[in-house]
């Protein structure tokens, strides 16, 4: 067995290019997921590579490098629209699990679960790979594409998230539900974006939902009514229950089906109305 760990990312898109490796970075899902196995591949440390570090502003949008940890998020100084992101990463693990996770990790193992989806998703996050022979952008909701399956090709690796400019504004809210408060997967969890217009009226509203599918899901149908709305709380009157009829909410370990069938919507409520209030 191999391990490199290589400085420049050049370096690491050489090694994806000749060879079959499994790409660590933060380590929280790869060696849980190992159990008491030894590692069958060869391992690619990108944790060195400092160019996929950091979240920086650009004219057109913002940049997540891929290697940025849950802890760097949460203490990042963003605009309002990042709220929900900033929220879902103290939510997820520990403090200790928070200074290692990466987000790319978190996309990148794609469980139903994964709690940085949902509020990526209100942002309309793109993905960008990097492989030898280039780099393509997909957006978040095709990049993972069932449960634990993305298209990452195996000469690839994830180094950022982009947010479009026209997408990072207003203010945004992440609402998690587990079986206790702290170190928990979730059972459902909603992330709200909305902007308010110069009329007090809704302009633009993502909500999306995780936990109850294969990959969480935007509410497009809830997202219409939302649109040129009073900006209250009396947005959460519609909210209904055929907005989530494309969600498969399954029963686990964590909850059985129809308690997330109506936990899913009184998650979206809390969201919304926490999303009302920080106004
Ligand atoms: C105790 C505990 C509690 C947790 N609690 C939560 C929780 O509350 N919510 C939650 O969502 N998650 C939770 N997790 C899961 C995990 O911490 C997160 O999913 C984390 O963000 C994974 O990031 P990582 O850097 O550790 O990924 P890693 O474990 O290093 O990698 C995960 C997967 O992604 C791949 N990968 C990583 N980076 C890249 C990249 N740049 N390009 C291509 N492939 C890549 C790896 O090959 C691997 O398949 C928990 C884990 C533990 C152990």
């Amino acid at each position: 067995m191999q391990y490199a760990r290589p400085v420049e990312l050049k370096q690491a898109l050489e090694l994806l290019a000749n060879g079959k490796w499994d790409i660590l970075a933060g380590g929280t899902d790869f060696y849980p997921a190992l159990g008491e196995n030894a590692p069958k591949s060869d391992i690619l440390d990108i944790t060195s590579i400092a160019t996929l570090n950091g979240v920086t502003e650009k004219l057109d949008h913002w940049r997540i490098g891929a290697l940025t940890t849950w802890a760097d998020i949460a203490a990042l100084d963003l605009p309002d629209c990042f709220n929900a992101l900033k929220q879902a990463a103290i939510e997820v693990g520990s403090k200790q699990i928070q200074n290692r996770a990466t987000i790319a990790g978190n996309l990148c193992n794609a469980s139903p679960a994964a709690d940085g989806v949902p509020a990526l998703l209100v942002l309309d996050a793109e993905i960008e790979l990097m492989g030898k022979n280039g780099t393509r952008q997909l957006p978040l909701s095709e990049f993972i594409s069932g449960n634990r399956q993305t298209s990452l090709a195996s000469d690839e690796l994830l180094s950022a998230i982009i947010i479009p400019r026209m997408s990072a504004t207003g203010n945004s809210a992440f609402h998690k539900l587990g079986s206790r408060r702290y170190m928990v997967i979730s059972i459902v969890m909603t992330a709200v974006r909305l902007l308010k217009g110069p009329l007090g009226e809704v302009m633009t509203a993502s909500v999306s939902v995780g936990a109850c599918s294969a990959v969480a899901q935007r509410l497009p149908e809830l997202e219409q009514k939302l649109i040129a709305q009073p900006f209250d709380k009396s947005l959460c009157d519609l909210i209904s229950a055929d907005q989530f009829s494309h969600l498969t909410p399954i029963n686990d370990i964590r909850a059985p089906a129809d308690y997330r069938q109506s936990a899913m919507q009184e998650s979206v409520r809390r969201a919304i109305l926490s999303a009302v209030e920080a106004q």
